[in-house]
């Protein structure tokens, strides 16, 4: 994968000044701010063309997911029903909204991705939605 950003070794710091000149409004928007962005947005629009390829953090380039655990919820973001490497994604509880929910965060950044819910009877092997902002994420294409 000749595109692939470098996977950081080392936890990824920055003031919030650098993230705004690093990303773009749209990125700074989601990682650092923990926005959401509109459902059926043109994020998700594209995530749904994607083929086989990684799914890395737009903020510091650690891989987080892959084409292969992704799934159709019909909910309109990205899902993956599993991090395709877990140690870059962590959980931590989120009761924002009044409503108890987890959020899901890059490891290495710590930049806002989306949440995770579980038990919905999706039928996919975790029984698990990682519902994510594609406006977070870089697409990595696999090389042919
Ligand atoms: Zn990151």
């Amino acid at each position: 994968m000749e595109n692939a950003p470098t996977e950081p070794t080392s936890p990824v710091v920055k003031t919030e000044a650098e993230w705004k000149q690093q990303l773009t409004p749209e990125q700074y928007r989601i990682l650092r701010e923990a926005g959401t962005e509109p459902a059926h947005g043109r994020a998700y629009e594209e995530f749904k063309k994607q083929g086989q390829g990684t799914y890395h953090c737009a903020g510091c380039g650690a891989l987080l997911f892959a084409s292969d655990h992704k799934f159709d919820s019909g909910c309109g973001w990205p899902s993956f029903y599993d991090p395709a490497k877990a140690q870059n994604v962590r959980l931590r509880p989120d009761l924002s909204m009044g409503r108890q929910r987890t959020e899901v965060v890059c490891a290495v950044c710590g930049g806002h991705l989306g949440h995770v819910f579980e038990g919905e009877g999706f039928g996919t092997p975790t029984d698990k939605r990682y519902c994510i902002n594609g406006g977070g994420l870089t697409f990595v294409p696999a090389s042919p």
